[in-house]
């Protein structure tokens, strides 16, 4: 699975998760910069929040398409880390075509089984970990479909793909 580091934006506090790739595309940019080994910081919440949504960073929460199309609103939610206390929220999923269809029809076992299988589709896995992957991203739609809050939002640039 994708590397995952911490962004600690300075104004508001909040973490979020994101790919290492994309953090480093955002070092680049100026809009975030490291601190330590795995710690990024970004100065203003919304200015990251609105560079983290260039449709060519994100890729499907659910599956990890590259092809994302829907933005999903969330609640704010606080997620407790095994290794420490960590507070990781954030308010939006993306979602690429196939797995934006099964939330809207709310097929919450196929999006399960169509992460897991796409998942499984880039690396070997035993049964073990396969049964360990399902369980997660199990839990993982739950909290999503506990905290979603409406429909889901075109990602800019993909409208096109309506018609
Ligand atoms: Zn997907």
């Amino acid at each position: 699975m994708t590397e995952l580091v911490q962004v600690k934006t300075l104004d508001t506090g909040r973490v979020e998760e994101i790919r290492e790739e994309v953090a480093q595309k955002l070092v680049a940019d100026g809009v975030i910069w490291q601190q330590g080994n795995d710690l990024y910081t970004a100065p203003v919440d919304e200015e990251f929040k609105n560079a983290l949504r260039d449709p060519s960073l994100m890729i499907c929460d659910f599956c990890s398409s590259p092809d994302v199309g829907w933005l999903f609103p969330a609640r704010n939610y606080e997620m407790f880390r095994s290794e420490g206390v960590e507070r990781v929220s954030r308010d939006e999923w993306a979602a690429c075509e196939i797995c934006a269809h099964l939330i809207d029809q709310e097929l919450w076992d196929l999006l399960t089984e169509h992460s897991v299988k796409s998942f499984a589709a880039t690396q070997p896995m035993s049964p073990l970990v396969s049964a360990l992957l399902t369980e997660a991203v199990k839990a993982n739609t739950a909290r999503f479909s506990q905290h979603r809050t409406g429909p889901g939002i075109r990602v800019p640039g993909k409208e096109d793909d309506d018609t």
